[in-house]
């Protein structure tokens, strides 16, 4: 392919390769270890000049491209004025101001507060302890695949062992994991896949909130049937329990609305969010029910970095820029574009294709055949990434603003090595 010029990775990346042994710790994985050089729409380009096409979005971070040119504007802009000064100590304007959009734009008309951190699962974190706080009660109920980080509390509400959990227990107690929707393998309507999880909560009373992605990232991409999770949200409703919707890889427009939640209508409690929040800079966010979030003593929340100014400018103009340039509607014909060709794929090996709007996955037979799809892919040029449980599903989380030639490469290519 013309874009490549050398073998990927080429020699200049297996120089930083061997490099990197010498210095970075081995427990830190790479799905493609070509080094980026810089990026354009659409494209990672690496030391060795090969124009890799991203449909990863750096794990759907840069959705509003990479770079993004208000984004990187906004970060020059604030970076020259001041680049650090904790909320806590002296507070700035570019906080309140995304405090303010997140309120507008999670789901529900109510009245809303948000906390500011620095990842997805300092988020989710966050999220419980405010549950428990609000509440008083200890319980946390997950569900299987879930996924929802690698700090202690998050690596428990995890469910895949290796490698997220293996060896690095103890983990904190009070955490439930019962069954999700996975219509492919239970075969339950929404409905009764919620009847299933919730049978699973022998306490409820000492729940203080369910953590659910709406559609489950790492896990598999996994869409839960419908009515799932408005049942779920009902059940939460009638046991005073908390709905906490960890939109973290959901969130921004990934799926075609503003958060996954919407497209059933459920109004969680609580919103953790982060990866396409901030065009690519290291923000997280709790925001939720004023009533549960004001629960929490002064000081209780917070952290040095949270909210740092130059993440919270990022998020400003990468929130511009998914409204300016409709970035739902971007995904939503990503998905239009990309589902009906890998669903006219006739291949033994592809078990279900699915998903909603740029959040869209084939799950094929074994973890060999994805891997052997993943490597051929990247061979290629492509960036994909592999998820779920048993490691078996091909995952496509393409920039919102992939040039259409561009996706139509890329799926050419795994099409290819899916045959
Ligand atoms: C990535 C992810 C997290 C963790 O986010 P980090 O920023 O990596 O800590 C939590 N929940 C979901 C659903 C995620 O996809």
């Amino acid at each position: 392919m013309a874009r490549l010029r050398t073998e990927v990775p080429g020699p200049r990346s297996r120089e930083l390769a061997q490099r990197r042994e010498g210095a970075v710790a081995a427990g830190v994985g790479t799905v493609l270890p070509a080094f980026v050089d810089h990026a354009e729409p659409g494209l990672l380009v690496d030391v060795d000049g090969n124009r890799l096409i991203d449909l990863g979005s750096g794990i759907a971070v840069t959705g509003v491209g990479n770079p993004a040119p208000r984004v990187a504007a906004a970060v020059h802009e604030q970076i020259d004025r001041f680049s650090h000064t904790c909320f806590m100590v002296t507070p700035y304007e570019g906080y309140l101001e995304v405090c303010e959009q997140l309120a507008e734009l999670t789901p529900g008309g109510h009245e809303k507060r948000s906390v500011l951190l620095n990842s997805g699962a300092e988020a989710v974190e966050n999220a419980v302890k405010i549950a428990r706080h609000a509440t008083g009660r200890p319980g946390v109920v997950v569900l299987d695949h879930a996924y929802h980080g690698r700090t202690n509390l998050t690596m428990a509400m995890t469910a895949k062992d290796m490698p997220y959990k293996h060896g690095f227990g103890p983990f904190t107690p009070g955490v439930r994991r019962v069954p999700g929707s996975y219509p492919l393998h239970d075969g339950l309507s929404g409905a009764e896949a919620a009847r299933r999880a919730v049978a699973a909560v022998d306490r409820p009373d000492e729940v203080a909130c369910v953590v659910v992605e709406p559609i489950q990232g790492e896990g598999g991409f996994v869409v839960p049937a419908p009515g799932f999770l408005p049942a779920l949200a009902d059940w939460c409703r009638s046991h005073g329990v908390l709905l906490v919707a960890d939109e973290v890889q959901t969130g921004f427009c990934r799926t075609g609305d503003w958060f996954a939640c919407e497209h059933e209508d459920v109004v969680p409690d609580l919103v953790a969010t982060a990866k396409g929040i901030a065009g690519g800079l290291p923000l997280g966010a709790v925001t939720g029910r004023a009533d549960v979030m004001d629960a929490v003593h002064v000081g209780g929340l917070g952290g040095t970095y949270g909210g740092n100014p130059v993440a919270c400018a990022a998020a400003v103009a990468a929130i511009d820029t998914l409204r300016d340039l409709d970035l739902n509607a971007a995904a939503r014909r990503i998905g239009a574009t990309v589902l009906p060709r890998l669903r006219a794929l006739a291949s033994d090996a592809v078990v279900e294709v699915r998903g909603r709007g740029a959040m869209l996955a084939v799950e094929l037979a074994t973890a060999e055949d994805a891997a052997r799809v993943a490597a051929t892919c990247h061979a290629a040029g492509v960036v994909v990434l592999t998820c779920g449980t048993r490691g078996n599903v091909i995952r496509l989380l393409p920039p919102l603003v992939i040039p259409g030639e561009l996706l139509a490469e890329g799926l050419d290519v795994l099409e290819g090595a899916i045959q």
